[in-house]
């Protein structure tokens, strides 16, 4: 940090866009492509390290107006729902009347009941439900420890939430299989009366080392995947939103460049049960590397959120992303609409951060965008183009 005024305005103006608490690293299932390492430890969070996670971050000139607080483990329903009553109580005490605080949930549903869905009633919490389409699909890979489906407990959480009239969306990570089964998910979704989705696809990072989508003949499938899918979402107005695909038009109109918040330092902070603070892509928290060993920058109990700006490895490692930004931006066209990519599936698919094409990005960068751009040349007239860059989950409308 340099002592320029404008610099340091620059360092900590307003930025934070979402903070992810980890109550636990346990999770209740053993996902085929799950990405984190100590997922069978059941240490939590405390309500005491809550309160200085609370300090830190209201005091934080970081903070604006207002802030998307995601629950995201481990599975957060493995903590019981009277630490949540009062982990919310206290955000609730310690937040300065000025700010906004949105509570979000994503979960494999396992252990939902009804007094989960009146909490989420009760908070106005978001809640998301990881599915991975009809049981074959994903009793595939969301398994118990052991070997069991999870699918039919997932769909009890799905019928509990509707009847109760709480609105969700859905994540489903794509595998390789699923790529031939576009018409067989948009069916499941609509039967099951889901409405908002969003893919994922099956990543190389943390401990799974391997995607089935990783081949290069897998990316023409891939492609028809995304074509086939689009075009039943355009077919069926008003039945399903699809998340990559109102973000995609949203940067596409955008006249504003593209920047990914993954590889801006502080759009995205996560803290972890114990109170570790790292910043980037979520996954790094938790993460091991021969290079860099972890990426906690800081911790709550000595560091203020912006005090990790002066840790050499934060230091190292933000250099390293801007160079791979920068790399991007030299080299690729779809830059602008892409803004650099996610650092960890950088590192874990290459080995570096100063990379710049991944799969990742081939797969939810510029095949979505080619398909994207076609189905706009093809059927729309462009309105207005928007001004502002931001993912618009939930709020814009093709029409
Ligand atoms: S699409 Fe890939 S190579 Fe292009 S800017 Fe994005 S991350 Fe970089």
């Amino acid at each position: 940090m340099t002592t320029s005024k404008g610099e340091v305005f620059e360092a900590v103006a307003p930025r934070l866009r979402l903070l992810v608490l980890q109550p636990t690293q346990f999770c209740n299932i053993d996902c085929s492509y799950c990405y984190l390492s100590n997922r069978t430890s059941t240490a939590r969070m405390s309500l005491e390290t809550l309160d200085l996670i609370c300090q830190r971050l209201f005091e934080s000139p970081l903070l604006g107006a207002s802030l998307d607080l995601a629950w995201h483990g481990g599975e957060p329903l493995a903590v019981p729902l009277s630490w949540y009553e009062q982990a919310v109580a206290l955000v609730e005490q310690r937040r300065p009347a000025h700010v906004r605080v949105k509570h979000c949930f994503q979960t494999n549903g396992l252990l939902m009941n009804d007094a989960w869905v009146e909490f989420f009633a009760r908070t106005g919490a978001r809640v998301g439900l990881s599915i991975d389409g009809p049981a074959d699909l994903h009793n595939s890979n969301r398994r118990t420890r052991r070997g069991g489906g999870t699918h039919k407990e997932v769909m009890r959480a799905v019928s509990l939430l509707q009847e109760h009239g709480h609105d969700f969306h859905v994540i489903t990570v794509l595998t390789e299989p699923a790529l031939d089964e576009a018409e067989k998910l948009f069916e499941f979704y609509v039967l099951n009366k889901i409405k908002e989705v969003g893919f994922n696809i099956e990543e190389v990072e943390g401990i799974n080392r391997v995607s089935s989508l990783a081949a290069t003949h897998v990316e023409t499938r891939f492609r028809n995947f995304v074509q086939r899918f689009l075009n039943l979402v355009w077919s069926n107005p008003g039945m399903i939103r699809v998340r990559e695909f109102e973000d995609g038009i949203a940067f596409i109109l955008s006249r504003n460049p593209v920047r990914d918040p993954q590889n801006v330092p502080f759009n995205i902070v996560s803290i972890s049960h114990d109170g570790v603070i790292s910043t980037f892509s979520p996954e790094l928290l938790g993460a091991h590397h021969m290079r860099f060993t972890h990426f906690g920058f800081g911790h709550v109990s000595t560091h203020r959120l912006e005090d990790v700006e002066r840790e050499p490895l934060f230091q190292t490692v933000s250099q390293e992303i801007e160079r791979g930004v920068h790399a991007c931006e030299c080299t690729c066209p779809y830059f602008r609409w892409c803004g650099g990519g996610a650092p960890a599936n950088k590192l874990f698919e290459t080995g570096g951060f100063d990379t710049t094409e991944t799969m990742h990005c081939r797969l939810t960068r510029k095949i979505l965008l080619d398909e994207l751009l076609a189905l706009i040349e093809t059927h729309l007239t462009p309105p207005d183009a928007v001004t502002t860059a931001e993912p618009v989950h939930g709020n814009f409308r093709w029409s």
